[in-house]
This record gives structure tokens, sequence and C-alpha cells, in this order.
């Protein structure tokens, strides 16, 4: 037992880790933080936490923090400690150098979802005006770049439409390809007591997840989809409730365009659940009894997660959720809606913040002149109107010689990204990588530059969490690096040529919400005021929107987009015959450089492959049995676990160690419209690894 003590100073900040963005007041004795409290009045938590938020804050003082610039000729040599000033200047003039020698698109920059809106504003702004083209991505490419493409599509806008508190006026939930136990803990404590207050449970997963089945809660119809059909489902679940009468006529009438061609396509025989059972694997009746008690409601809402989107057609399964959602005008009050889960803590930020190679903040495309005209008379640059690399085709670009500069804040696509030979090849080729992060992870081994980041203890900013909240991220402590990541960007832009300063980061949400309409009424001092908004928050929504499309949708009418169900070309093969799918769990996060380092490491100290036991025997592996598991790119060897709850013929692992580099088996498929990585869908082998 710890004695604490009464904290000497108290300080009301956000949690590092998920979208779920829980407030929390950090407690210091002296200079030490001594504990973590969840904030009763936080606008995502009400008070609760997960043990992640509560307990896994170590990482930011753990010796392995790099807190000063570091620089080397090539990656065969030693790191070499230099000041801020050698650092900024060395990565300034190699930047213009590579430009000067390969032109203006040679270079370019990636943003991170755990860092804070004004960090990411900042390094979006280097690269458009400071590196002069749109060659920025986020690492929300690989998660939830589809939900931002779908629902611009169908609603008008790239983001959720309720409030986490809608929840508690739901009568059906629909939960489709997430795991909110692990993956949003704070959020599921609140379905779950929805649950037991009577609510209906969907789930659609190929696993067995926690909420099928669990001491209080079970759910009404588990959908065990084959992965990689989602938009069969989706499509089949459209099937009965427009072949059934079951729309919602005054909604669609009233607030959609394009219904009728929609409802025709889903009408056709071929996409009834009879018809479509052998491709998805699930019963046509427990699918005509699902659409029915989501289409009766009354309140029905969707929630979902990286199962949606991390397919080939990520957005198509987006966009087929939004159809049903109108359809059965599920839209547009308390209770109902669209609502992605998303994985990290600034997920929705980093995108609204211009992250994307062919969007300024707020979604607004490159090629809309006003828009430029608006940033380009702040900033004194010329945008150009064409987009950027995407992050897959940076790396394509680096193998033929075209992009030869990266700069990367706060992602370890070493680890994180797909194939992880093809990423590998790709940040090799490159004449020049920064790494701004907190630990040297595996993307800074191919790195020249090494530029210490900040811990959300550090940070003074924004996050803004999966219901669209605008929260306040306050420093505990000063950098312990000497500087904000801001200013590093800003002093990297100077450097070059282009004129960029801010005293603080409260000025840069000023310029974001004079150039942003969504954000148009958020400064510090209203979130300091009343705590957290959700945006849009502008002169016509003072007090921010907790549900949107309340009257009428973002982009006027409601779109129906027609979703044809297009299998993916990875399939199980005689060499090749599982199919893997991946996630994380409760006690690590992403690629676990935060909570890798942090006391509750000792929990999960492996990545494991979860295989069905019949699938095991017949493979002579028995539960706890190192395996090797490979597909066409590459192979690793990790721990077997024996799971019931495992489908034949799927396996399951997490991506949080790289010691077993879950992503060096995944393959470069990618969503037809945004590119994000078919992370849920790898034919693969497991077989007992052979003894050394
Ligand atoms: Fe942090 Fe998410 Fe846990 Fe809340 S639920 S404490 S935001 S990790």
């Amino acid at each position: 037992v710890v004695e604490l003590g009464m904290p000497t100073r108290t300080v009301l900040t956000t949690c590092a880790y998920c979208g779920v963005g829980c407030s929390f007041k950090a407690e210091l004795k002296g200079t030490e933080l001594v504990r973590m409290v969840p904030h009763k009045d936080g606008g995502a938590n009400e008070g609760h936490s997960c043990v992640k938020g509560r307990f896994a804050f170590g990482y930011a003082s753990h010796p392995d923090r790099v807190l000063f610039p570091m620089l080397r000729d090539s990656i065969d040599e030693e790191w070499r400690e230099v000041s801020w000033e050698e650092a900024i200047g060395h990565v300034a003039r190699r930047f213009t150098e590579i430009q000067a020698e390969h032109g203006v698109g040679a270079v370019g920059g990636i943003t991170s979802s755990r860092t804070t809106n004004e960090e990411v504003y900042a390094v979006q702004r280097l690269v458009r005006a400071g590196f002069r083209n749109n060659n920025v991505d986020t690492c929300a490419r690989v998660c939830h770049s589809p939900t931002g493409y779908g629902l611009k599509q169908t609603f008008g806008t790239s983001a959720g439409t309720q409030d986490f508190k809608s929840v508690e006026d739901c009568d059906v939930m629909v939960v489709i390809g997430a795991n909110p136990t692990d993956g949003h803990p704070v959020f599921a404590s609140r379905m779950k007591r929805r649950l037991r207050e009577g609510a209906k449970l969907v789930v659609i997963d190929p696993r067995r997840i926690d909420l099928v089945r669990t001491p209080h809660v079970q759910a009404d119809h588990h959908l065990q989809l084959h992965p990689g059909t989602n938009v069969a489902v989706v499509n089949a679940l459209a099937h009965v409730v427009v072949t059934e009468g079951l729309t919602d006529e005054s909604f669609v009438s009233s607030r959609c365009e394009g219904y009728d061609e929609w409802a025709a396509f889903v009408a056709l025989e071929e996409n009834s659940p009879e018809a479509l059972e052998e491709i998805t694997g699930v019963p046509a009746a427990e699918v005509r009894a699902a659409a029915r008690l989501y289409a009766a409601g009354p309140n029905s809402a969707i929630y979902y997660g990286l199962g949606v989107t991390e397919h080939s057609q990520g957005s198509t399964m987006v966009m087929g959720m939004a159809n049903l959602a109108m359809a059965t005008g599920n839209i547009g009050r308390r209770g109902v809606g669209v609502n992605p889960l998303r994985g990290q803590n600034n997920v929705q930020g980093s995108c609204d913040m211009g992250s994307f190679p062919h969007e300024l903040p707020g979604y607004r495309h490159v090629s809309d002149p006003d828009v430029r005209n608006t940033f380009d008379q702040l900033w004194g640059s010329t945008i150009l109107s064409e987009p950027g690399l995407r992050i897959p085709n940076m790396f394509d670009s680096a193998l033929d010689g075209s992009f030869r500069a990266l700069f990367v804040q706060g992602e370890d696509l070493a680890q994180s990204d797909p194939n992880t030979a093809h990423v590998q090849a790709a940040l090799s080729a490159l004449d020049l990588l920064v790494v701004q992060d907190l630990f040297l992870n595996e993307t800074a081994r191919f790195a020249h530059v090494f530029l210490p980041g900040t811990s959300f203890l550090e940070k003074d900013g924004t996050f803004t969490n999966a219901e669209r909240r605008i929260n306040r991220v306050r420093p505990v402590m000063p950098p312990r690096t000497g500087k904000h990541e801001w200013e590093v960007a800003c002093e990297i832009a100077q450097a070059m040529g282009h004129e960029m300063h801010y005293d603080d980061a409260s000025q840069i949400m000023d310029e974001i919400a004079a150039t942003t309409p969504t954000f148009a009424g958020v400064s510090f001092e209203l979130l300091d005021r009343v705590g957290s908004v959700q945006w849009p928050c502008n002169a016509e929504h003072p007090t921010g929107t907790p549900i949107m499309h309340e009257e009428t949708f973002a982009r006027g009418l409601g779109r129906f987009v027609t979703t044809p169900y297009v299998a993916t070309t990875e399939r199980s093969t005689r060499k090749y015959p599982l199919i893997l799918t991946t996630g994380r769990i409760l006690s690590q996060y992403n690629v676990g450089a935060q909570t890798r380092r942090t006391a509750n490491v000792v929990w999960h100290a492996e990545d494991v492959l979860e295989i069905h036991p019949h699938d095991a025997e017949v493979r002579g592996i028995s539960d706890g049995d190192v395996v090797t598991l490979s597909s066409r790119v590459g192979a690793t060897t990790m721990r077997a676990v024996l799971a019931d709850r495992m489908p034949v013929g799927v396996v399951y692992t997490t991506f949080h160690h790289p010691v077993s580099g879950a992503n060096v088996v995944t393959t470069e498929n990618s969503d037809w419209a945004t590119n994000c990585p078919e992370y849920k869908v790898t034919a693969v082998q497991v077989a007992p690894a052979r003894a050394a």
C-alpha cells in the first residue's frame, strides 16, 4: 500500500488513450504525479475510468524516454545528441535540399491521432505552407478513414452522429466489428448499464466477444459472419427492411434522396438473407430476426469499430450502415444514430484538423478555391489544388525513388502499418526520415533525425473524442524536452522560409476557429468555462451539437448509396487455409509504446494467437505452444491460446508487441476508397514452431 497523502496540486486534463476521452484530475505532490482521479463532471466519463487511464501514466517518466534531439548521417551509425537549434536547422536544410534536387512533391509529413488538435494543425500547416505540397496524411488512414469517407458521402459530415449519453435512450443496440469491453471500456460500461435496463442487443462479429454473453448481458442475436462479408450482411438486413415494409417512409421521403434506386437494389433476390447465407455464414433466420428488431426500435443505434473499416469494402460498409439507419428513420434524435468508436484519443481531431491529403481543416476539399484562399490569405501561402499522397502512396513512391523525405509525428509506421517488410523497405529507401516520438520506436530504427515528443502530461491543447467532444488537455508539467511539438513544427517552417509563429496553443485554436466553420465558436476560454463542447460549435450552435442531423442532414438531404458486395481478393487457400483477424486487448494500447512501459505490462506481456480447439488439434497444437503464423507476405511466431470463442477457420491476434510483429503477416490489400488496410482478413497458416 502506498501512502499518497493529500495532493498539493490538481490539474484537470484528458486521458492519453482511447477515443472515449475521459476527463481526469491529475493529482500531484510537488512535481510528482501521484494519482489520476476520474472527473465526475467529465462529459464523456461522468466519474468513471478504466485501468489504462487511471493507472498507466508511468511511461511519461520511463527511463526509455528520449528528451533531446538526435542526428545521424546513416541508419548504420550511432545516434549523436544535438541541440534543438542544430536539429531544426539540419531538418530544414535537408528538406530544402531534397526538394531542390527532386521536386517540391518529394517530401511529406504524417500527423498523429495521439497528439493534440493544435499540434496536428501545426504539422499540416508545415506541410501545406512550409513544404508547399499536400503530402500530409494521418495515422487515421489505417483505422477510421472509411468513416470519414462513408459518413460524408451519406450524411455530409465525417463524424459520428450522437453523444455517448444518447445510449441511455437506446432500445436496440447493434454492435458491429467492435469489442467495446476491451477497446472502449468506459463506454462499454454505459452500454451494459442500458442493456441491463432491458435494451436489446445485436452483435455482428466473427468472434464471440464479451458482449455476446456476460454474467448480466446476453445478445439477442449474434451474427457470427465470415470475416470480410460485412457488406453482404448489411445488404441482407436492408433487404428485410425494404421487402417486409419496415421502412420509415415519412423520414425517407422528407429527409433523404436516392432511396428508390437503393431500395430496388437491396430488394433483389440476390441480396436476400437466404441467398447470402452461404457467403456470410449467418443463418437467414437470424438475419431476418435482427433486421426486424432493429427496424422496430423504436430507438435503434449502430456502434461500430475497426471490424467495419479495416476491410477492402470498409467505406462501402460505412455507407451500408448509414443507409440502414436512414431507411428506418434512426437518425437525428437521442438513442439512435451511426456511431464510430474511435481507437485513439484524437482520431476524430486529427481528421478534423486537415490531415488528409485532399482536405483542409473542416473536411473541405483542396480543390475549393474559396477554402484555399482563406488559408492562403492568412498564411501567405499558395496551397496546391490537387490532393497529395496518402501513406501507402508515400511508401510506393519511396520505393520508386520519387518520394525522398518524411516527417513522422507520433506514429510507429514500422509496427502498426501492414506488411512490415514493405514498410521497412520504403522507410529504408528515404534520404531523410524524421521521427518525433517519446521513445526510439520501431520506425526510429530507419530514421536519420529523432526529435523528442511530449507526453500528454506536458501538452497544452485539446483532444476531440469519438462523440466530437473537444476536451482540454492541460499540462501537469512543462515539456520535459524543452519544446512543445507545435513549436518544433513552427521552427522548422520558419527555417524553411514560411513565417509561422504562435505565442501559445490557444492562439492555434483561435486560428482554427477563424478558418474552420465547425469550430468557429471554440476557444480555450470557452472550454475552461464550460468544460467541453461538441462540434459544430459556432453562431448557429453556440453550446455545441450533441446530436447531429436533427432537422436536416449536414449535406441537406441524406443520400442513399447503393452498396454492392464485392468479395475480398484475400481468400483462404490450401497453403493458407485459415483467416487471421486482428484487434486489441484492454490492458494494452495500440503498438504498446506507452502501456508496455507501465506497471500494467505484467498482465499481458505478449501477443498471443487465439485459435479454435479444433483447428489447433488437427495441427497438433496444444494450449500455450509456440506456433509459426505465416501468410504470403511474411511469418512470425507467438504462443497459441485455445479459444472456443473463435469460429473454426478463423484465428485472432493483437499487434501490441514488436517482438511478435503481427503486421509482418498482414497484407497491403486496402479499402477501395481510402486505402485503409484490410487488417481484418489475411489468409494464413498456423503450425507448431520448430524447436531451434
Ligand atoms: Fe482512457 Fe479510454 Fe479508459 Fe477512458 S475508457 S480511461 S479514455 S482508455
